[in-house]
């Protein structure tokens, strides 16, 4: 049983989360909480919700009977390893850091789960700051500073060449059936093989990014573009490009500014 102390609509699970939960024979007690726990007897305290949606104790309990009690509660950082760390500011169980994920005290760089975020850090937003802090580390250690690159500007769906590719549905993944969901610790949803995951990857449209589809070193007439190798995207040779623009923005799968001499690069 899941004792949760607001209602569905206020739970933040996915439905998908719920229905399988509820497939499996679990139980959901709504607005309640866990007010005490003795001897394989729990305390639950019925809840309301105020005005605004918070829960709010109503004084009422009932009993539950239980063997085993899971708690799903927020998580801190442990900073204990910071302690005594000169210069170093945390607040509200976070390290504050400057721009390039600096700390105040010179050498140390803090990023993911316990620097503050403007949402909740997911594995993503961690594995960037390390991506980034490994930057600003390396240019510190050298003794100068890490000047990130100007981006290119995104490519919105109407620069997109959909034509270009071929219509693929979600792949569908297969599940576990319910007999053996609730009687093993297999993989519910399993993965998808090796054709699924490459078929799944022909959606995809780089997000404006060169992909090395050779389109343009195909098509250039007169041999300007070259391939710096693999990984590197392409480069044009200006002392053979003679600016006829023949990449012509149809030509790519991402709608790239015309392959003129003007245009240092095709990656935009
Ligand atoms: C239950 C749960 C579910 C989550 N689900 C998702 C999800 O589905 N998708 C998603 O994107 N994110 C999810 N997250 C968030 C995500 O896991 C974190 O944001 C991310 O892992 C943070 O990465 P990190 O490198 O900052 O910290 P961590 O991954 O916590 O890494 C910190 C590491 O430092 C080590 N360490 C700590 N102290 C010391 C010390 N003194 N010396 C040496 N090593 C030390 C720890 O052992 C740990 O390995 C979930 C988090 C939780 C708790
Ligand atoms: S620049 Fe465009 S057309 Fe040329 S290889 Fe890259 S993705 Fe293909
Ligand atoms: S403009 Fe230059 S790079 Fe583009 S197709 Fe013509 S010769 Fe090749």
């Amino acid at each position: 049983m899941v004792v949760y102390r607001r209602t569905r609509d206020r739970m933040p699970a996915h439905d998908e989360e719920v229905e399988e939960a509820l497939e499996e024979g679990m139980r959901m007690k709504w607005l309640s909480t866990l007010k005490h726990a003795d001897g394989g007897r729990l305390t639950i305290e019925r809840m309301r919700l105020d005005e605004s949606g918070f829960p709010q104790p109503t004084g009422k309990f009932d009993e539950l009977a239980a063997d085993t009690v899971v708690l799903a509660l927020g998580q801190d950082c442990d900073l204990s390893l910071l302690k005594g760390v000169p210069e170093l500011t945390v607040d509200h169980g976070t390290v504050q850091v400057a721009e390039g994920l600096a700390t105040r005290h010179q050498g140390i760089f803090a990023g993911g789960d316990m620097v503050p975020a403007e949402r909740t850090v997911t594995v993503a937003v961690a594995v960037g700051h390390g991506k980034k802090v490994a930057r600003h580390i390396d240019a510190y250690l050298r003794r100068t500073s890490y000047e990130p690159g100007v981006k290119h500007a995104p490519a919105d769906f109407d620069r997109l060449n959909t034509w270009y590719y071929s219509d693929a549905p979600a792949s569908v993944r297969p599940g576990l059936e319910l007999a053996r969901r609730v009687s093993t610790f297999d993989e519910v949803v399993q993965g998808l093989d090796e054709s699924n995951a490459l078929f799944e990857a022909r959606r995809c449209r780089s997000c404006g990014n060169c992909f090395e589809c050779d389109n343009c070193y195909g098509v250039c007439p007169d041999n300007a573009i070259t391939k710096p190798g693999p990984g590197k995207g392409f480069a044009i040779d200006l002392d053979y490009c003679k600016g006829c623009g023949s990449v012509s923005p149809s030509a790519r799968p991402v709608r790239w500014r015309w392959c003129r001499r003007s245009d240092r690069s095709p990656r935009g």
